[in-house]
């Protein structure tokens, strides 16, 4: 392979512009005054590391295909039934349709995908083993979640797919409202932390309740990664309940995870709460973000592109200074994959080769103005758009 020299160019977190030296699909120098075979000019221009969706549900896409109008009414269990009625004809989930959404996000620049995949018994494995399809065939880095979307102690069977879901290779068990949904928290999460230890495998949790009940969520959650040693690899989605807790409990939950090693990742859609990402980040624990949702029977937004995703947190957590809105940035690259545990991730010698290029003076510029990507190279391989 070529040696390949991005020139000029003003990577993330230095002071000064440098050059990037990439070999064998990882970056094998970075300064002022490098030479190689190929070289490309990126005068001026900022250099990320590749993007990071770490919570999206790929399966139920139907991104590349006809507009649907959404058909479900406001309610959870109106958007459940919605769901469970019109997905069969709807063809989701479809290999064609992940991948096309696997592909947008790759020309924008995201090198690095977690996904909740349904598994349940009227949808069996099939969404796996679609994602698991697309992954392959676009070449992209996907790592699923095998989600419970309908409970897994109030929809029989779903406990043993997950079981099946963990030995076929999935690296992540998901969990959903252990108290909203379930009704009964201790068994949900003892039996998803048994399956995370059992299998070796990392844990996602959907979380909405809110509030105290929430909160009581959050603690349950540390004192199972603690007990199983699972730090580093407990991931709490959404975690409404942190947006509405009051100040000293968010103070005592956010030091609790950052000293257990369990993360957040936020979607900031539509209304719900977003946790506080600024004292999150003071207290040391890791934030991730996605899209949740992309165009699917749950609504018709999305995009896949994390610099617009990570606009929307910035914005929905009132940052207006660069330092702030930079965190949303943090967000969609390093926060996601210290989320999803990803080795050799980064802008230093020896990371791998994954870069964004993009037209813009800071990171803020890049989150608020999300501009189209000059350049996106994976694995050392520049894309073709
Ligand atoms: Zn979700």
């Amino acid at each position: 392979m070529t040696d390949v020299l991005l020139r000029g160019g003003r990577p993330w977190g230095l002071d000064s512009p440098a050059d990037i030296l990439v070999r064998d699909g990882r970056i094998a120098g970075i300064g002022p005054g490098l030479t190689a075979g190929r070289v490309v000019d990126i005068e001026g221009r900022l250099v990320l590391p590749g993007l990071v969706e770490a919570h999206c549900h790929l399966d139920k896409t139907l991104y590349g295909g006809p507009w649907v109008p959404h058909s479900a009414d406001d309610t959870l269990a109106g958007r459940i039934a919605n769901d469970l009625a019109r997905r069969g004809e709807l063809g989701v989930p479809s290999v064609e349709r992940v991948s096309a959404l696997l592909r947008t996000m790759r020309s924008y620049g995201t090198a690095h995908v977690r996904t909740h995949t349904d598994v349940d018994p009227g949808v069996g494995l099939r969404g796996v083993e679609a994602v698991m399809e697309a992954a392959e065939a676009t070449g992209m880095d996907v790592q699923q979640v095998a989600f419970p979307q309908h409970g897994i102690l109030t929809n029989p069977g779903t406990a043993e797919l997950l079981e099946e879901a963990l030995k076929s290779g999935v690296a992540a068990i998901g969990g959903l409202d252990p108290a909203g949904v379930d009704r009964d928290p201790l068994r949900h999460l003892d039996l998803v932390f048994d399956l995370a230890s059992r299998y070796g495998a990392s844990v996602d949790i959907h979380l909405h309740d809110g509030g105290t009940l929430g909160a009581w969520e959050l603690e349950l959650i540390i004192e199972r990664t603690k007990a199983l040693g699972l730090g580093g690899r407990v991931t709490v989605s959404h975690a409404y309940a942190f947006g509405q807790i009051d100040a000293s409990t968010q103070d005592r939950l956010a030091e609790g995870m950052a000293e257990a090693g369990v993360a957040v990742a936020t979607a900031a859609v539509y209304s719900f709460p977003v946790p506080p990402i600024k004292k999150l980040r003071a207290a040391g624990v890791v934030v991730a973000c996605g899209h949740d949702g992309i165009r699917d029977l749950w609504g018709p937004y999305g995009s896949g592109d994390m610099l617009e995703r990570a606009m929307h947190v910035a914005y929905r957590s009132t940052f207006r200074r660069d330092e702030d809105i930079e965190l949303a940035l943090e967000a969609a690259t390093y926060g996601g994959a210290r989320a999803l545990g990803l080795p050799g991730y980064g802008l230093a010698e020896g990371d791998r080769a994954d870069l964004v290029v993009v037209p813009a003076g800071s990171a803020a510029e890049a989150v608020v103005t999300h501009p189209p990507r000059t350049l996106v190279m994976l694995g050392g391989v520049v894309q073709d758009g």
